[in-house]
């Protein structure tokens, strides 16, 4: 599979995607890159790409082997992976097991606490409307996509979440929630797409309830990059390589 010449197909806050000789596959590359709050923060470590890139890498063989359909075909690098080439639903679909983030405000419950279902937010990929959350109505009359596709995400974003748990449950980790992005393949099935790491899902530690996400960086905690170390340490089985 070789990357083209000038084959940069799109840039976006995280990552870049580059063609390849085949039309059906692409190389999606992490950067070192971190964007929070629609991209007004900004800040960069050397090595976030990779880390983010194998965590993803890994949570995705994980999720393809409990028979989730994933773009993910293979790393090509520690910061490039090989996926199937994708026409995205303009959907982010949010899976929440605790109370966190913009839900805390909405719903005036404290930080932390537990739902008693794993709870589904639609946000309308729009950077210029500041990807708005959106419901089914919603998504209708903006042709964004079917009812049935939307229960077929539904079904997909719950079955990842079943998946998750308890993988990050055993390695110390809650998964508070996640950010999924889906999209269809060259065939025309629908696939989960994007990445699945501490930029788009919040992840505490079990022991001390201490926050290891991208949180650190919106909130300036600190220790950042240590941050995400711990995340590929428990999810990808050792330290990082430095
Ligand atoms: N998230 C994301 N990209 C976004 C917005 C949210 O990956 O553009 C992730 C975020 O990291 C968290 C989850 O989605 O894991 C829920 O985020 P929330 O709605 O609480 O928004 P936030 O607090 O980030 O504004």
């Amino acid at each position: 599979m070789l990357q083209q010449p000038d084959a940069t197909l799109y840039e976006g806050k995280a990552k870049i995607l580059y063609a390849t000789t085949d039309p059906k596959v692409v190389i999606q590359e992490f950067k070192d890159d971190l964007t929070a709050f629609n991209a007004q923060k900004k800040g960069t470590f050397f090595g976030k790409g990779a880390i983010n890139c194998q965590i993803s890498a890994t949570l995705f063989r994980l999720l393809a082997e409990k028979g989730v359909p994933v773009h993910f075909r293979s790393l090509d690098s520690p910061r490039r992976m090989v996926i199937d080439r994708l026409e995205m639903v303009p959907l982010e679909v949010v899976v929440r097991n605790r109370v966190a983030g913009s839900l805390t405000k909405r719903l005036g419950i404290p930080e932390g606490e537990e739902l008693s279902f794993p709870v589904i937010e639609w946000y309308y990929k729009r950077d210029d409307l500041g990807d708005p959350m959106v419901n089914r109505d919603h998504i209708r009359i903006l042709k964004l996509a079917s009812d049935a596709v939307l229960d077929e995400i539904r079904t997909l974003a719950l079955r990842t979440n079943e998946i998750l748990l308890p993988f990050y449950r055993e390695r110390g980790l809650i998964l508070v929630d996640m950010k999924l992005e889906f999209g269809w393949n060259s065939s025309g099935s629908l696939v989960l797409g994007d990445e699945i790491d501490g930029d788009t899902s919040r992840l505490w530690d079990a022991g001390t309830g201490e926050k290891l996400d991208k949180d650190r960086f919106r909130m300036d905690l600190g220790s950042v990059k240590e941050g995400y170390e711990k995340i590929y340490e428990r999810v990808v089985g050792h330290a990082v390589e430095s």
